[in-house]
């Protein structure tokens, strides 16, 4: 039976991972943060410091923001839990500092992306950009997200930029006029992102390649925060049996 305590357990996310690793039979939640708990009573707890001074759990579970999660994962990584972590925002800098507090025989997964459509769109983006070098991304995400672009984009991106031989070069990229400041999105690794952010929506993204006379898009939706739960308890299961720092859901599926 694998412990499992979940940070930011009143939100969104939070809230449906309970659910599922409570509907497990291999798992179950021993302890729920958030700041949203008035009294602590040995299974709420207001702060992942005072329920780690009371409990050891197997994995720590974290969808809480991003200004806070830097900041769980060094808690928990310092008491020897195993981590699964959902929250965006992490920079490559913030990933290379925790990697080297990890301690041996502790693993910290961290996945942009838990629904294994989204992990297929990346693979399938990085198949493309093989013979469609030149691409765009659309992210587009319900009107309370903090972060902007989202971690799928930046992951997608990442791995675009590996997969493809050379940066292309488009004829109109020099004497270009943007208009409206921020009109042609944002560029990472040289791939230009467009974050659209709209009530109604959950987490979607496309991604459109460009070739001579012919366009390709690849596009995921989550069309509501059940595609992410059986990721995560994969995330779980797995965690365990690994270490180190492991980013990305596609190293713990086949
Ligand atoms: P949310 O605002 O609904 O929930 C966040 C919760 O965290 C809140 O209940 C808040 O009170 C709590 N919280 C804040 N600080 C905390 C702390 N220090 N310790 C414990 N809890 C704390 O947000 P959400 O929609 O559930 O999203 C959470 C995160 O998960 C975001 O970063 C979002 O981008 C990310 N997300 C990731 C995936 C994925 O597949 N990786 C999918 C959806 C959302």
């Amino acid at each position: 039976m694998i412990n499992v305590l979940v940070c930011g357990a009143s939100g969104r996310m939070g809230s449906e991972v309970v659910k599922t690793v409570h509907l497990s039979e291999d798992m179950q939640v021993i302890a729920v943060v958030d700041p949203s708990v008035s009294l602590s009573d040995g299974f709420h707890y207001g702060s992942l410091e005072d329920a780690l001074s009371h409990l050891k759990p197997d994995v720590m579970v974290d969808f809480t923001r991003p200004d806070t999660v830097k900041k769980n994962i060094e808690l928990a990584l310092a008491a020897g839990v195993n981590c699964v972590i959902g929250t965006t925002g992490l920079s490559a800098a913030d990933l290379d500092e925790l990697e080297a507090q990890i301690p041996q025989g502790v693993c910290l997964f961290v996945a942009p992306n838990f629904a294994i459509g989204a992990v297929l769109l990346m693979k399938f983006s990085q198949m493309a950009a093989e013979y469609l070098p030149h691409v765009e991304i659309i992210e587009l995400h319900h009107d309370r997200k903090l972060d902007a672009p989202s971690g799928t984009a930046l992951r997608t991106a990442e791995l675009i930029s590996e997969t493809r031989a050379s940066i292309p070069q488009s004829p109109g990229k020099e004497t270009e006029i943007e208009g409206l400041e921020g009109a042609r999105g944002g560029s990472y690794r040289d791939i230009t992102i467009h974050s659209v952010r709209l009530p109604g929506l959950v987490a979607h993204e496309e991604v459109i390649f460009g070739g001579q006379g012919q366009s390709l898009t690849i596009r995921h939706d989550s069309l509501d925060r059940s595609s992410f739960m059986p990721g995560v308890e994969i995330a779980i299961k797995k965690v365990v049996e690994h270490e180190g720092l492991i980013v990305g859901l596609e190293h713990f599926i086949d």
